[in-house]
């Protein structure tokens, strides 16, 4: 049997808190330049995930409030300096800042946190402009820039009328928001992929429903960002330092803490300890389902990632697949762990570090297969 070549993908959602909370000093930019340094150390070009209405907010309010344009000024170079130097960046959204206000340096949110709760104009207009945004920043750097992925903020992509029709008109080739088995039922967020028809290769989706795959050739693709099952003994273990360097540090620091988890939470009610055992050890008690999100793991659940990558992928008995994985630059809290990775996968020889705009090229050139019903 030949061997399957893996195309791997990492992808960073760089952005501050989900409610505009942290310094983009210490939750993207310093982390951004740590992060970069070891890829090019080994070698391999990624991508990150620019989270765009952050950026359109803080040029809004920028005149009222100069020290925000200092900040996107530095948004702005930060992000040309990382595509100069190879990696990739495309199109985040959290739509949340769409309607916001900036009190005594803090930023209150109002908008809905689910871009599929908005109106299909409004949504138009958010993925526009995030799109445009970055295509006028980096096209300066190298004129065949183009927008051609798409994650969704909060993984909130399907059901959705128009969102999916709304990225191909746009050119988005493939979005990458589908997570399978993830289900959120906060005041935030609701959302339920615990039923997708695929969730880990390619496949073309019912324009309405990226949950299910289309029995037809579609106009945009869906990769689903990857998932796994962890061994319980390593994932308990994990969780449990997580939560003891977590309390240990609530309070004493800006950094966002929790993750998406609690971030999306309503975190007015019950104790933060009580708040992090239910978003945390109860979900890896019963189901060990963790998102491949290389900020969340530590170097042996890495591995474990791997190797379901590695059998999953066999599996498909495909000569190349696409996998798509996930970090968050402003939950990073072990840097070598994500070395030891970077330098294991560097070095592999069935897997193939590619760029998101890379990706696109191998969909459109046929590498892949795209899976359909028929
Ligand atoms: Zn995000």
């Amino acid at each position: 049997m030949s061997e399957t070549t893996i195309h791997l993908a990492l992808v960073d959602d760089w952005e501050v808190g989900g409610s505009g909370a942290g310094d983009p000093h210490d939750l993207q930019f310093r982390p951004m330049r740590q992060l970069v340094e070891i890829y090019n150390k080994y070698g391999i070009r990624a991508s990150f995930n620019a989270e765009v209405m952050q950026q359109l907010t803080f040029r809004d309010f920028q005149t009222q409030h100069p020290h925000l344009k200092s900040l996107a000024d530095e948004w702005d170079a930060s992000i040309q300096e990382t595509f100069r130097q190879g990696h990739d960046i495309q199109l985040h959204t959290h739509p949340q800042w769409s309607s916001s206000e900036f009190r005594e340096g803090k930023w209150d949110l109002k908008g809905d946190w689910s871009i599929v709760n908005y109106s299909f104009d409004n949504a138009r207009q958010i993925l526009s402009r995030g799109k445009e945004y970055l295509e006028n920043l980096l096209r300066p750097v190298d004129s065949n820039y183009r927008c051609i992925s798409y994650r969704a903020g909060s993984w909130c992509i399907a059901p959705s009328s128009f969102m999916l029709s709304l990225l191909a008109d746009l050119g988005i080739v493939f979005d990458i928001s589908i997570i399978g088995k993830l289900k959120y039922d906060t005041r935030r967020i609701k959302l339920d992929y615990s039923n997708c028809e695929e969730d880990f290769v390619p496949f073309y989706p019912i324009m309405t429903d990226a949950r299910r795959v289309s029995n037809k050739v579609e106009r945009i693709v869906c990769i689903p960002t990857n998932h796994f099952y962890g061994s319980r003994r390593l994932t308990l273990k994990h969780h449990v330092s997580k939560v003891g360097s977590r309390l240990s540090r609530s309070g004493t620091n800006g950094k966002a803490s929790g993750g998406y988890g609690s971030d999306w939470a309503d975190t007015k009610h019950g104790s933060s300890l009580r708040r992090v055992y239910e978003k945390g050890v109860v979900p890896y008690i019963k189901g060990k389902h963790l998102i491949s999100d290389l900020a969340q793991l530590d170097y042996p659940l890495m591995r474990e990632m791997l190797s379901s990558i590695r059998r999953r992928a066999r599996a498909t008995g495909l000569a190349n697949i696409p996998v798509v994985l996930g970090i968050h630059t402003k939950d990073i809290r072990e840097f070598d762990d994500i070395e030891r990775f970077v330098s294991d996968i560097s070095t592999a020889l069935d897997i193939k570090c590619v760029t998101l705009t890379e990706i696109a090229r191998e969909l459109q050139k046929g590498t892949f297969a795209i899976k359909s019903k028929s």
